[in-house]
């Protein structure tokens, strides 16, 4: 039987609080969740089960992999974030939310999203520039366009 086993153990996954308006967004996520299975890789993310990321993060925690959602204190009425699967850490703020999902993770992926999404990315980057990391970035897919969104 063929190895699918990764060197990466977590993967962090960086994607939009919405849906986006093309179902390929949706469709990209869950297929990233079951390849993560497939590849016994658990996941950290924002947390939430809204948009992308609710679907990416479901689909993880299906395959029976472990989910890691870091949430700040500010984002976590359920209103916001909705309820999220798995394991959920509570931390104090947004800068500190992006040091623990980059502590967390062995690689960073980022599927379409927004804002959000591209500052996570490039934060993640330009860490990887100056040194600070030498985790592997891939970035799957495009950020949602404002009128593809
Ligand atoms: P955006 O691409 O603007 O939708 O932002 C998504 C990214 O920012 C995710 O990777 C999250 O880490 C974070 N984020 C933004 N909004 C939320 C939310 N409502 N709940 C949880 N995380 C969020």
């Amino acid at each position: 039987m063929e190895d699918t086993k990764s060197r990466f153990k977590r993967i962090c996954v960086f994607c939009g609080s919405s849906s986006g308006k093309k179902p390929t967004y949706q469709e990209a996520a869950v297929e990233l969740g079951k390849e993560l299975v497939e590849r016994k890789i658990d996941l950290v993310y924002g947390g939430g089960s809204v948009g992308l990321m609710g679907l990416v993060s479901q689909a993880v925690h299906d395959g029976g992999r472990h989910v890691l959602g870091v949430i700040p204190k500010t984002l976590t009425p359920r209103e916001i974030t909705g309820d999220p699967v798995g394991e959920v850490k509570t931390v104090s703020d947004m800068h500190q939310r992006k040091a623990e999902m980059a502590r967390q993770a062995d690689a960073f992926i980022a599927l379409p999203g927004g804002y959000g999404t591209l500052e996570e990315l490039l934060e993640v980057i330009t860490w990887a520039q100056l040194g600070i990391h030498r985790k592997p970035v891939s970035c799957w897919s495009f950020l949602f366009g404002t009128e593809a969104s």
